[in-house]
């Protein structure tokens, strides 16, 4: 079925508030815009896509190293790597209203490419095209604006204790190469990976969880062998491949997925190569990973502020560089939105129209819902009470128990946060041994499977 669009974000916004994924972050006090709270399906949502991630980029791999590094970091980090003088965008003020805007998003929704352009170029573009802010006023001058969110540690507030809010994790390994290798003694190719938070002050904080002031991470930055060109492509295109095969783990389709390979004017200007991908989602095409040849700006610039040395010594040549560096970096926050609005789905089943999320049986929050077909009867309570401890034991929190109104009742309550199974004990099941009934959320279809073999069903249905 088709969906308005303007209307598609708004029903998922309430489906994730009423449903328990994601609330508004300080609710009962008005929200603080751009952030967001996970409720408990949510944040198993969240905690399955971290746990698939990890699994493929970390455990399953011999060449990485998983660290879990401090949020707070010297200030010095952040004038390395370039934060303190360049983390900003642009920003442009409603003359009337006093509200901030991101003046590239006002040149996009003007129907104008801003990529590549300085302040200056946008601050002339918006006055020859006369763009006006969403309310219709004349828009200020645009001024570059630092996101760095900025804090003082310790009880003294002078200039040395300055510390800002980490808005990547990315240099939280950079400046711990020297202790992976150290600690390791890794051969090139090898990367570090981290899942963590990071904070950004957006100036206009959009699109529900898309564009938020705090958010996660999962980023990988992966160490090459500068030497070949040919091989350091080879790693790149590899870690290209393995970002979409993730997607493919998280059961979003091919066809909303997009390759963009960011011309040079547009790229960070630390980066040789970059190639974003994009996602439909329900407001556009917009970014979901980033994938960056940083080279060796970032050891560089750490060796020259720190005066540590950050090279590799290369025993097979016993030749000492700087190792360059990819980086594939995710944005969780994104990608259970990716998720949550692939997933959203209406439908006519038996006559009448229904949501549900189509979600992967991978990544569904609840993977099987089990009822008693009525709650007033102990021996079919009993049974279901059995299949459910069963279950648990194997699948954990992913299995549910519902004994509350009438069957129809529960399955458009499971459709809705998109339990692809929902069990149910009835009196053939009890006095007949005649096993469950197990109905699939999306074609609406029953069939009878033996108790002992329910584990199977549903490990099988996991992959
Ligand atoms: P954008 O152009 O959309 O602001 P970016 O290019 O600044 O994004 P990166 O600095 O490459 O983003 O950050 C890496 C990843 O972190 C992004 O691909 C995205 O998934 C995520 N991310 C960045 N900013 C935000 C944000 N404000 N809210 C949620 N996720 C974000």
């Amino acid at each position: 079925m088709a969906h308005d669009k303007e209307t598609l974000m708004e029903k998922i916004v309430s489906l994730s508030k009423r449903k328990g994924f994601i609330y508004q972050g300080s609710e009962i006090y008005g929200g603080l815009a751009g952030t967001w709270d996970y409720g408990p399906l949510g944040l198993a949502l969240k905690n399955t896509i971290k746990s698939l991630w990890w699994k493929r980029f970390v455990d399953s791999r011999e060449d990485m190293y998983g660290v879990d590094a401090a949020i707070l970091m010297n200030q010095n980090v952040w004038k390395a790597s370039g934060h303190v003088g360049g983390f900003s965008d642009p920003l442009v003020d409603d003359l009337v209203t006093k509200k901030r805007y991101r003046a590239d998003h006002l040149l996009e929704d003007a129907g104008i490419n801003p990529l590549g352009m300085t302040p200056a170029q946008m601050d002339a573009l918006i006055k020859e095209k006369k763009v006006k802010s969403p309310d219709g006023n004349p828009l200020g001058e645009v001024r570059q604006f630092n996101m760095m969110f900025k804090t003082h540690v310790g009880a003294l507030q002078d200039e040395t204790s300055i510390s800002y809010l980490r808005p990547e994790t990315a240099q939280g390994m950079f400046v711990n190469f020297k202790n992976i290798i150290d600690s390791f003694h890794p051969t090139l190719p090898f990367g570090m990976a981290q899942i963590g938070k990071a904070f950004r002050n957006e100036i206009a904080p959009r699109d529900f969880n898309f564009r938020s002031r705090e958010f996660e991470q999962m980023e990988i930055e992966y160490f090459v062998d500068p030497r070949s060109e040919e091989g350091v492509m080879k790693v790149f295109d590899e870690l290209y491949t393995e970002q979409l095969a993730f997607l493919n783990d998280l059961g979003l389709p091919q066809s909303k997925v997009h390759t963009l390979e960011v011309p040079a004017a547009d790229r960070a200007h630390y980066s040789k190569r970059s190639v974003d991908t994009e996602f439909d989602f329900p407001f556009g095409k917009k970014e979901l990973l980033g994938l960056a040849y940083r080279t060796d700006y970032d050891l560089k610039a750490h060796i020259e502020a720190s005066g540590v040395d950050l090279s590799y010594f290369d025993e097979a040549t016993k030749q000492r560089f700087v190792p360059h560096c990819i980086e594939p970096t995710f944005g969780v926050d994104r990608l259970v939105l990716a998720v949550l609005s692939n997933a959203y789905t209406e439908d006519a089943l038996g006559g009448e129209t229904r949501t549900y999320l189509a979600f992967s049986p991978k990544i569904s929050p609840v993977l099987a819902a089990v009822f008693p077909l009525l709650k007033n009867k102990p021996q079919l309570i009993e049974e279901a009470r059995k299949v459910y401890s069963t279950l648990r034991k194997e699948f954990g929190a992913r299995i549910s128990f519902d004994d509350n109104g009438n069957i129809g009742k529960r399955y458009r309550r499971q459709d809705e946060i998109g339990t692809p199974y929902c069990i149910t004990v009835d009196f053939d099941t009890v006095e007949k041994g005649a096993g469950v009934t197990v109905r699939n959320r999306d074609t609406g279809t029953q069939e009878r499977i033996p108790v002992d073999e329910l584990v199977n069903f549903l490990k099988k249905a996991l992959g």
